[in-house]
């Protein structure tokens, strides 16, 4: 008789149906609670809009979600193994990445250089050619200037240039936090249509967005925060009509 162990995978302790799941999440700053006990779930390959007014809560979740805030309650689950507590490089490595707001982009660099950084540091030398190309067929605006400096890009530029960096890492879940912040209608709508190639490659999205309609478009279900608490959730088209029903809430409203 053999008395060698059979290896054990992982302890599951939510829906195997679920790509993550933030379940029962407290959390806050020092002594200022932000969280309430906050459920969100994203099945794979679908997107997420997180929806709020200011200081709902938002960026809180964003930051929980990618391990910068550890949760003072509740749980964080990846594809149902508990992953609460884990670094935000460990969480990275598993495939969740954060597209933080605004332009991370190296201003007195040209965009080449700019890719070129970020893929020698992760793919090493060789792999750089490779995935350049990959970023390029991606984002073809960006092959276009690729000599030009990323300081002189428009905003929306610059914010497909950070989206651009964060790819090649080949996220499972790409976080995105007031990616349309300052941005014209126009290059919105050039984001947001960058956000669909991304999600038809199989990548979930969470979005975070002030900018109900936008992020709408995509959207397969549907978080409204007001004061640390969910206040709706659903899938689009459980909320029916949803911009009548979301506005007052976004805006804090009910
Ligand atoms: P906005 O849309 O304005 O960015 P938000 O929905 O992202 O808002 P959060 O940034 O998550 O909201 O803020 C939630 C609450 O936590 C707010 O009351 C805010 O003042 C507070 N808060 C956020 N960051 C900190 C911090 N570093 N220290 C103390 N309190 C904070």
């Amino acid at each position: 008789m053999s008395t060698a162990t059979e290896p054990t995978a992982p302890p599951t302790v939510g829906p195997p149906d679920l790509l993550f799941e933030l379940r029962d999440i407290h959390a806050g700053y020092g002594p200022f609670r932000s969280l309430f006990g906050v459920n969100i779930a994203i099945p794979p390959q679908s997107v997420l809009a997180l929806l709020g007014a200011n200081g709902s809560g938002k960026t809180t979740v964003v930051r929980v979600a990618s391990g910068l805030i550890r949760p003072t309650a509740g749980q964080l689950l990846w594809e149902g193994e508990d992953v609460t507590g884990r670094r935000p490089y460990k969480l990275a490595q598993m495939g969740i990445v954060h597209a933080p707001e605004g332009r991370s982009v190296f201003a007195s660099l040209t965009v080449e250089e700019n890719l070129v950084l970020t893929f020698r540091e992760v793919f090493g030398r060789r792999g750089t050619k490779g995935k350049l190309e990959q970023a390029y067929e991606l984002f073809p605006r960006m092959g276009e200037r690729r000599r030009q400096l990323a300081g002189t890009l428009s905003g929306g530029e610059q914010r497909m240039l950070s989206l651009a960096r964060v790819l090649v890492r080949g996220p499972q879940l790409l976080i995105t936090d007031e990616l349309s912040l300052g941005l014209a209608p126009v290059i919105i709508d050039e984001v947001y249509e960058t956000l669909g190639t991304i999600r038809d490659s199989g990548c979930a999205l969470m979005i975070v967005e002030q900018h109900v309609h936008q992020a709408l478009t995509l959207a397969d279900n549907v978080v409204v925060l007001a004061k640390g608490r969910v206040v709706l959730s659903g899938t689009r088209e459980e909320l029916g009509d949803i911009s009548e029903r979301l506005l007052p809430a976004v805006h804090g409203e009910i």
